[in-house]
C-alpha cells in the first residue's frame, strides 16, 4: 500500500501534525458519548506513521469512563485533532475532519457501534505497519 503524508491539526493552528495514511481513506465513525457529541471521524494508524509538529504544550487530556483513552484536545480552540484509543493503545486516531483536504482522494466510512463497545470491539482491524 502506498501512503502520502497528510497534514492536519486544530482549529487554531497551534497543533500540527503529519500522519501517512493512503489518499484513500478507510475510517471509521464511532457512536460512543464521545464521539458522536463530537462528530469525530477515526483514521487509526501506527504511533510510527504520526508525527506530531508543533503544540504539544497546548494539548490537555480528557479521560473518563475506564481512562485508558486519553482524549487531548488544544487548550486554547477546543478542537480534538487526535488522540491515544482505548482499542489501540499502541496507535494514534487522526481526526479526518482535522486533515488538510489537499492530499485526500476519497473517504470510505465504515460505522461502528461503540455504544456497545465490548460486543464489538473484535471488529476493528488491529493495527499493523505496513
Ligand atoms: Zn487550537
Amino acid at each position: 500500500m502506498s501512503f502520502v503524508s497528510h497534514k492536519g491539526g486544530c482549529h487554531c493552528g497551534a497543533v500540527r501534525f503529519e500522519v501517512d495514511a493512503p489518499a484513500d481513506l478507510d475510517v471509521t465513525e464511532c457512536n460512543c458519548s464521545i464521539c458522536s457529541k463530537s462528530g469525530y471521524l477515526h483514521l487509526i494508524v501506527p504511533k510510527s506513521r504520526f508525527r506530531l509538529l508543533s503544540g504539544e504544550d497546548n494539548l490537555e487530556t480528557y479521560t473518563f469512563d475506564t481512562h485508558e483513552a486519553k482524549h487531548l484536545f488544544c487548550r486554547k480552540c477546543g478542537i480534538k485533532s487526535f488522540y491515544i484509543l482505548r482499542s489501540h493503545p499502541d496507535g494514534i486516531s487522526v481526526n479526518v475532519r482535522c486533515l488538510d483536504d489537499s492530499t485526500i482522494t476519497s473517504i470510505n466510512i465504515t460505522p461502528f457501534d461503540g455504544r456497545n463497545w465490548e460486543a464489538n470491539i473484535d471488529q476493528l482491524t488491529p493495527l499493523s505497519d505496513d
